[in-house]
C-alpha cells in the first residue's frame, strides 16, 4: 500500500519519545510500535525522534510526544533536564497541536512535582495542574477503566497495568481519562484515572498501552493528524454555502 500522497506530498508522522533509554519500563516501547504501525497501515511515513538529554532539534516536527515510566532514580536522573530543555518546547508544541501520552513517572512529572518514597521532591513541568505523592503500599496490577465519554471511544473501556508507589491528585477542574472499574488508578481513593486534557493525555496504564487499546491510539493519531489540517482559504466555497442558505431559507 503506498504512502498517503496529498497532490505530490507524502504525509509524515514523528512520534517523539522523550528519554527512550531512562524512562521506558513495563512494555512502554509497545506504544511507539504501536502508534508509528497504525500510522503505516493507513499510508503514512512514520518515524521515531528520540529525545533524550540535552538540546533536542527536531520537537516542532513532532505530532506525539510519548513519555514513559520510570523508577525513582531514572526520574530522579531526568527531572532537571526536562525542567531545562525540554519543558518550553513541550509547551509550545502542544500549542501548536502536537499530542502527548504520558505514562506513569511521565505522566507524573507533567505535574507540578513528585515526591519519593524517601520524601525527595522532583519539580514537574507543570504543564498539568496534579501533583504527587508516593504512598506507602505499591499500587501493582491490572486495570480497567471506563473511560471519559467526552473521548468519543469506539469502545468504552481501558484496561492495562499499573505498579506504582505515586498517588496523584488532579486538580480543580481536570477530567481524568477515567473512572477506576477495577486497581488503584491515580491515588487508589478518589476513583479517578489518569488525565485527559486537550491533547494531552497522561495515564498510570502500562502493559504497554496502546497494543491492547486500539481505540486510544486512533484517538491520539487523529488529533495529532489535524495538525496537518492547515486552514485553508474557503472564501469561494463559503459564499456558494451561505448563497445556498440564504436561498434556500428566504
Ligand atoms: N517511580 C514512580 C512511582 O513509583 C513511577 C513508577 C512507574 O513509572 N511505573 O510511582
Amino acid at each position: 500500500m503506498g504512502h498517503a500522497i496529498l497532490g505530490n506530498v507524502t504525509l509524515n508522522f514523528t512520534v517523539g519519545w522523550l528519554y527512550p533509554d531512562l524512562m521506558n519500563i513495563y512494555g512502554d516501547r509497545g506504544n511507539i510500535v504501536t502508534l508509528c504501525q497504525r500510522a503505516r497501515w493507513r499510508g503514512l511515513d512514520a518515524r521515531v525522534l528520540e529525545v533524550g538529554k540535552g538540546a533536542a532539534p527536531g520537537v516542532e516536527d513532532v505530532d506525539v510526544f510519548f513519555f514513559g515510566g520510570g523508577q525513582d532514580r531514572e526520574q530522579s536522573l531526568i527531572y532537571d533536564d526536562l525542567l531545562e530543555t525540554k519543558a518550553v518546547a513541550l509547551a509550545r508544541a502542544i500549542d501548536d497541536g502536537a499530542v502527548v501520552l504520558a505514562v506513569c513517572g511521565g505522566y507524573q512529572l507533567f505535574g507540578h512535582y513528585y515526591q519519593t518514597a524517601a520524601g525527595e521532591r522532583l519539580p514537574g513541568i507543570g504543564l498539568l495542574d496534579l501533583h504527587t505523592e508516593a504512598g506507602t503500599r505499591r499500587c501493582i496490577g491490572d486495570v480497567v477503566v471506563e473511560a471519559d465519554s467526552a473521548l468519543g471511544l469506539r469502545e468504552r473501556t481501558l484496561v492495562g497495568f499499573e505498579n506504582h508507589s505515586g498517588r496523584t491528585f488532579l486538580g480543580e477542574g481536570l477530567r481524568p481519562l477515567g473512572r477506576v472499574l477495577k486497581g488503584s488508578g491515580n491515588n487508589g481513593e478518589d476513583g479517578t484515572e489518569g488525565v485527559a486534557q486537550g491533547n494531552l493525555f497522561g495515564t498510570y496504564l502500562h502493559g504497554s498501552l496502546l497494543p491492547k487499546n486500539p481505540h486510544l491510539a486512533d484517538l491520539i493519531l487523529e488529533r495529532a493528524l489535524r495538525r496537518h489540517l492547515d486552514p485553508l482559504d474557503d472564501g469561494l466555497e463559503l459564499a456558494a454555502h451561505r448563497r445556498i442558505v440564504e436561498r434556500e431559507l428566504a
